[in-house]
């Protein structure tokens, strides 16, 4: 792994010892480089997903490499009472919640016209609904110690409009919308509400999810193109990596982050700041 690939390259040892965070979706891809970036500065986590087996084996692997105490809770974000659960158990195991890392969704590409209500509605209540009610489910435990930190992972395909997504975008402008809503609504219980929003990762749920790209300008991992994407679409000129996204989370938990809140932090290479790639061909 490459300078891009380390935890914790900027902040003090332990910056956040003491604290907890809990993270969902975080047994994998991007919430799994969250976890390991706040380990890194002394977090103690909690990771929560659907399958029982990886969010485990990621809580484990996790305590063996960094050292801290980890947890795993297994559900799903649509469920409200699983989340409060999950919370629960994470905050009598390890002490407080006070970090919330609003990372699980779910995407496919999807022509709009064809999209099935029950496609539309899955997307838009793991990534929309879900960051609602584990919202809602720390509230209460962060409202009483008067501190919190909240940072909902977000996209940037929907500040231009992405044919195909229509579900994931509109859904990611729901958490972005809330974003600043709890900003205000919470910020006197000391609760800060931010968002995080990636460029291009390569995580296994991107490549499974993406890997028959409809055009050459969103073939992220060169399978009809054979490569080129990052050279291409990123001044930056490579992908991300999960410890950019994670990095990004540490310090908006770390107390450099006290005063930032409402938020929302594009980590993107620039990718979102270039090139027109979205027109759809014609049928
Ligand atoms: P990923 O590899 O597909 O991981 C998604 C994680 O969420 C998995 O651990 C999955 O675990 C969990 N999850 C999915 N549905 C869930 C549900 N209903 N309840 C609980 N957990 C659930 O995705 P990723 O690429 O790491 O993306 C992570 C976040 O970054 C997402 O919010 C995504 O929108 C955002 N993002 C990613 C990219 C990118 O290029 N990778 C770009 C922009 C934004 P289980 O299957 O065990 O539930």
């Amino acid at each position: 792994m490459g300078p891009t690939g380390e935890a914790n390259p900027l902040f003090a040892p332990g910056i956040l010892a003491g604290r907890t965070a809990f993270i969902t979706g975080g047994g994998s891809g991007i919430g799994y480089g969250i976890a390991e970036c706040l380990a890194a500065a002394g977090a103690a986590v909690g990771v929560f997903s659907r399958n029982e087996a990886r969010v485990s084996r990621a809580a484990e692997r996790l305590a063996d490499d960094s050292g801290v105490a980890t947890i795993a809770t297994v559900g799903d974000v649509r469920d409200p009472e699983a989340l409060r659960r999950a919370v629960s158990e994470t905050r009598d195991r390890l002490g407080s919640i006070d970090i919330l890392i609003n990372n699980a969704a779910g995407n496919f590409y999807a022509p709009t016209a064809d999209l099935s209500p029950n496609g539309w509605r899955a997307v838009v209540e793991i990534d929309l609904f879900g960051t609602f009610h584990a919202c809602q489910a720390v509230y209460p435990v962060m409202a009483e110690q008067g501190f919190g930190r909240i940072v909902s992972i977000s996209m940037t395909i929907h500040y231009r409009g992405w044919p195909l997504m229509a579900h994931a975008t509109a859904a990611k402008a729901g958490v972005d919308a809330l974003t600043r809503t709890l900003a205000i609504e919470w910020a006197r219980q000391g609760i800060n509400v931010n968002a995080v929003a990636p460029g291009p990762i390569p995580t296994e749920g991107v490549r499974k999810a993406f890997q028959a790209p409809p055009s050459d300008e969103i073939d992220m991992f060169g399978t009809r193109t054979g490569g080129g994407f990052a050279e291409r679409f990123i001044p930056a000129g490579r992908l991300g990596h999960t410890h950019d996204i994670g990095r990004m989370a540490t310090y908006l938990c770390s107390p450099g982050g006290d005063w930032v809140t409402g938020q929302i932090f594009v980590v993107d290479g620039g990718e979102s700041l270039v090139s027109p790639r979205t027109i759809p061909a014609a049928e």
